[in-house]
This record gives structure tokens, C-alpha cells and sequence, in this order.
């Protein structure tokens, strides 16, 4: 269940209206229009969810669309991991299409608005061209350019194509109204010379078409009837119709069961969160300048790093959900997030003990040769997951924070002369510790009571503190990483010397040597585990070998986190 199932938000609403008044051919399709310039990060997501979601409320379709007019960043790399990760979030696309397939028909397009008189070929210099424009309040000045005839303009612009002009020296502007007090009509480019070798295309071209002129084209021609977009796109969608009129005009719209599509664009706000930066820019340039390790460490935004360091596809969702769909500008938390990821391992995560700071426990009245047996279940919340068989001889780990020597108050654990139950297997007093020379304790021993099978008493009594533990002699060890977040700054963009690298985390990641119960030697990457009373953890997919998993903290179990 998603919340666009549910809640009645303005998107839904548009739709609804527009069925109801029986627009387009009353299906709907969306489209999901990632540039493939880097990796999806959790903003993307959003977006995804919002498309796919609302296609599949109205049993419509969605497009999966490389947005790809812009060759300098975009590879093919990027296009599969952005499939991967779509489909990890659990969406399946109805079409997929690359823009650059669509660079043909948008030069006719161009040339058709050359033609009509609704084009020219401009040769201020950016600034010229930013100072004509002017600001809303007044109206601009137009090009010393814009009256050229439609002949003239052609010949330009098919210079502009096959390489004859430096960047920057020629544009191809759109001819619409200079003092319009949206500046996105004051006679917007929609072509620029970039001279640089496309992805797919190649050195086919020397020009490419601007987002404002692409996008609308690319959803006329795809028959998509419901664009949906970021709110820093409400100013242009003057523009994007503008473009639509023209289509309708040069009759370029599809025709579906005898019914012209004519695609429309809404907005929503973008989804922030507090402790990471969200634009492909930024997070490249984590990866490039090696503060992390590649565009899915674990610290990343990016869904393939959340995919990494545990996170389900489930939570995500459900971030998505909560957060819902509206026009605010909004900060969500990203505890929030957290939550949503303990929310959902809580229920599915299988349960193993596991000791990350360990310190030995010796059972003095358990023989040499004895063994204690635990049957502890695999995970509490669901009852199919069965149990699990524990050994354990007289020498165990436990975690040093489950001992005090002068306990404080309300310190249920161990403390010299006090029972605590050792999960699942049986009660234990402490007795006395030793101590190395430097005074840490090196040795906990004490007794157990063999009338405690499984941690029950079998006269009743109470005890109110439980442990964790794993076998000294059958524990395995692995290696586990802790992440941490990987800003110390709730906006890192605000860092008061005005770069955001400056607000990294000291420390946001430590590795450390566990002891964990033998089945974790087998545990693989995708899974997913409690240690109980530790955290969620799950194999970490580059570094995990067989046999010989190393982990990684998806999250503590509660919010240790204290808020500035
Ligand atoms: P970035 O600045 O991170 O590169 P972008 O918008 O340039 O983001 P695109 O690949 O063009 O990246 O984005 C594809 C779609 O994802 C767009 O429709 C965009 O509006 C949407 N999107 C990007 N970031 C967010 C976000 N934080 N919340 C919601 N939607 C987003
Ligand atoms: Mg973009």
C-alpha cells in the first residue's frame, strides 16, 4: 500500500479531474526521467515512487526516460545502474526510451519553428544575452538578432549542427515575448553549441537541444499525459505548454483511439533530508575526490549505497509515504528514514547473537567437557522462521557493556553477585573478575544454576537482566564496519566557510573485529540480521567473501542519536 492509494493529495486530484472531463484517450501515463549523469540517490526515489505510483493507482503506464540531451557526464553505466536500482526499489517500467533517439525529430521541430517565424538564431554572448533579458519587474530588450528571416536563420543553425561555431557564439532562441514578466519567455535558448562527443550519438552532433525545449517534446512523443516534476519547474511550465502549442501546431502530437495526447506538467516538492547532500554534482564529487568509497558506499545517499549498507526497499518506500506528496519546501530528518529502515527489519530481520566488544565470561561449575544447548528463535515477529540450536562450553564472550564493576543504579546486568540470564541458555552469578595489570577486567567468572535450562528458573524466580552471548570455543570472527552519518552538520550545504566538505563526519566510519555465532560465517550479502540487542547488520556485498562475510552497521537498534 503507498500512500498515493490512499491519501487524496493535488496530484491525485489532477489526474481524477482530468479523467472525469475525459482528456486524452483516458488512460494515464507517466514517466520517470532520470539524466544518466551518476547514480539514483533517495531524492530520485521519491520521484520514482511519485511516477510509478501514480501510474499504477490509475492502472496507467510509466516510461522509463534517459533524459540524455546533455553529452558531457552521460554513460552507459549509468543507464544499467539506474535500471538496477529502479527495479530494487520494486518498479517495473511499460517503455523504455533514450531522448537522444528523439534528436532527429527535435531538430525538425526546430527547423519548423524556424520556418514559422518562431525561432532565430542568436549571437549575443551570455552576459549580452543575460542583460537583454533583464529582470521580471521590467520589461527586456530584445536581440539585435531576432529579425533575421527564416532563410538566414536555417543556414546558421545548420552550422550550428555540424561543428562550424565556437561553444557559446551562437544559440538557437525561441522567439516568444521579451517583457513577459516570466523571464523563462523572454525569448528562452533552446539550442546550444556544445562540442563534445554524446554518449550514443557520438560527434552526430555539435548542438543540443535545452531541457525546456526537450522535455515537453519528449513527452508529446512518448504519449505520456502526466508529467510530474520538481517544484523548481512550476516558472518554466508556461514554457513547456508553449512548446506543446507548437507541437499541436506543426501536428506533432500522438493520436491514441482517435484522441491527441497532450501531455501536461505538475509539480511537487522535493524530498531533503537533514546530514547528506542530495544533487548528483555533490555526491560526484565525493566519489571523485575519494572522501568515500564509490557512488554506493554505504554513507551514500544514493539508493545503490542504502542497498549496500542494509537498507530495504521497503523502508524507502515507506519514507516516501510518510513524507507524502505536497508544495512545500520541506527538511525531512533523517532519523525519519532510520526509523522506517528498524521499522521494517524489525519484522524481517533474522535474529543472531553477536559480540562486537567482547570480554570472556567463564561458567567455573560447568566440566571442562560439558556443553549448555540453547533453542532460541530465529526472529519473534514471525513464528515461521523457526529456531536455532546454540552451543556453548564453560568460556563464552560477552559484551564488556554488560559488566560494571561498581554498577550504577539500575544496572541489571553483570555485576559481581548478581544472576543475569545468558539468552536462551541458562542463569548465571557472578562470582569475582580478574583484572590485567593496567586494570582493565580481562576474565568474568562465576556460576551457573543447572536447574536454569534455557534461562528458566525451575522454581520461578525472577531476573530481571538478560545478556547476549556467543561460545568462545565455536564463535566465529568477522570483520564489522560502523557507519556513522557521513556529515556532522544537519545542512552540510551551510557550512560556514561555504564548502560543504568541510561538514564531514571526523568518523563516520570504524571497523572492528566481532565474535559471532558460527551460522553468521555463512550469511550473505542481501540478507538481513539483528544482533540482538546490537543492531542491524547485513553482509556487505563487495567486501564479503564466502564463508568469510564482513558486515555492515545498517543502523543501531534505537535512535542513539541526540539532536543539536
Ligand atoms: P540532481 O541535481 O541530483 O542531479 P536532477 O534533478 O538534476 O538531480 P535528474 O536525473 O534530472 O536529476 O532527475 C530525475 C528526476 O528526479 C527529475 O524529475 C527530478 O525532478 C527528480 N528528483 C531529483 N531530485 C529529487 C528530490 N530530491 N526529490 C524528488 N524528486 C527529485
Ligand atoms: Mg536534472
Amino acid at each position: 500500500m503507498t500512500e498515493s492509494d490512499t491519501a487524496r493529495h493535488f496530484l491525485r486530484q489532477w489526474i481524477e479531474e482530468d479523467l472525469a472531463a475525459g482528456k486524452n484517450d483516458g488512460t494515464v501515463v507517466t514517466r520517470f526521467p532520470p539524466e544518466p549523469n551518476g547514480w539514483i540517490h533517495i531524492g530520485h526515489a521519491k520521484a520514482v515512487w511519485v511516477d510509478f505510483g501514480m501510474a499504477k493507482l490509475f492502472n496507467g503506464k510509466c516510461h522509463l526516460r534517459m533524459d540524455d540531451t546533455n553529452p558531457s557526464k552521460e554513460t552507459d553505466e549509468f543507464v544499467e545502474q539506474l535500471k538496477k536500482d529502479i527495479s530494487w526499489l520494486g518498479y517495473s517500467w511499460d517503455k523504455f526510451f533514450y531522448a537522444c533517439d528523439m534528436f532527429d525529430t527535435m531538430w525538425e521541430i526546430a527547423e519548423e519553428l524556424i520556418q514559422r517565424g518562431q525561432a532565430y538564431v542568436c549571437e549575443l554572448s551570455q552576459e549580452e544575452w543575460k542583460a537583454y533579458r533583464g529582470i521580471p519587474q521590467e520589461p527586456g530588450k530584445p536581440s539585435p538578432y531576432r529579425d533575421r528571416t527564416p532563410e538566414e536563420n536555417l543556414a546558421l543553425f545548420r552550422k550550428m549542427r555540424t561543428g562550424e561555431f565556437a561553444e557559446g557564439t551562437h544559440c538557437l532562441r525561441a522567439k516568444i515575448d521579451m517583457s513577459s514578466p516570466n523571464i523563462h519567455f523572454r525569448d528562452p535558448v533552446i539550442y546550444r553549441i556544445v562540442n563534445q562527443p554524446h554518449y550514443h550519438t557520438g560527434d552526430t552532433w555539435h548542438c543540443y537541444p535545452m531541457y525546456d525545449f526537450a522535455h515537453p517534446i519528449e513527452d508529446a512523443l512518448e504519449g505520456v499525459t502526466h508529467s510530474m516534476c520538481t517544484l523548481e519547474f512550476e516558472v518554466h511550465r508556461p514554457l513547456y505548454d508553449w512548446v506543446i502549442d507548437r507541437l499541436a501546431e506543426q501536428g506533432r502530437l500522438v493520436v491514441r483511439d482517435g484522441k491527441t495526447i497532450r501531455p501536461q506538467q505538475r509539480e511537487f516538492s522535493r524530498l531533503n533530508l537533514t546530514y547528506t547532500v542530495m544533487s548528483k554534482r555533490l555526491l560526484r564529487q565525493l566519489v571523485e575526490e575519494g572522501h568515500v568509497d564509490g557512488w554506493d558506499d554505504p554513507r551514500m545517499p544514493t539508493v545503490a549505497g542504502m542497498r549496500r549498507r542494509g537498507y530495504t526497499a521497503a523502508a524507502i518506500r515507506d519514507l516516501c509515504e510518510r513524507t507524502g506528496i505536497s508544495k512545500y519546501k520541506s527538511l525531512t530528518d533523517l532519523a525519519l528514514l532510520e526509523w522506517c529502515v528498524r521499522d521494517d527489519l524489525n519484522r524481517i530481520s533474522t535474529r543472531r547473537m553477536a559480540v562486537l566488544n567482547p570480554v570472556k565470561l567463564i561458567i567455573d561449575n560447568l566440566p571442562e567437557e560439558a556443553e549448555l544447548t540453547a533453542e532460541v528463535p530465529n526472529n519473534p515477529e514471525d513464528e515461521t522462521a523457526g529456531k536455532r540450536t546454540l552451543h556453548a562450553g564453560r568460556e563464552l564472550w560477552i559484551d564488556r557493556d554488560d559488566f560494571m564493576e561498581v554498577p550504577i543504579k539500575k544496572f541489571f546486568r553483570v555485576t559481581v553477585g548478581n544472576e543475569v540470564r545468558l539468552r536462551g541458555l541458562c542463569l548465571f552469578t557472578c562470582t569475582h573478575i580478574v583484572k590485567d595489570e593496567a586494570g582493565n577486567v580481562t576474565e568474568i567468572h562465576g556460576t551457573y544454576d543447572p536447574n536454569s535450562k534455557g534461562g528458566n528458573p525451575s522454581d520461578g524466580r525472577k531476573v530481571k537482566g538478560t545478556i547476549h552471548w556467543v561460545s568462545a570455543k565455536y564463535a566465529k570472527t568477522v570483520e564489522v564496519r560502523l557507519y556513522d552519518r557521513l556529515f556532522a552538520m544537519e545542512d552540510p550545504m551551510a557550512c560556514p566557510s561555504g564548502n560543504f566538505l568541510d561538514a564531514l563526519a571526523p568518523e563516520s566510519m570504524k571497523t572492528i573485529t566481532g565474535y559471532v555465532e558460527p551460522l553468521l560465517a555463512d550469511a550473505l550479502p542481501g540478507e538481513h540480521y539483528q544482533f540482538e540487542r546490537v543492531g542491524y547488520f547485513t553482509p556487505d556485498v563487495h567486501a564479503s567473501k564466502p564463508g568469510a562475510p564482513v558486515f555492515n552497521r545498517t543502523v543501531t537498534l534505537k535512535d542513539s542519536f541526540k539532536a543539536k
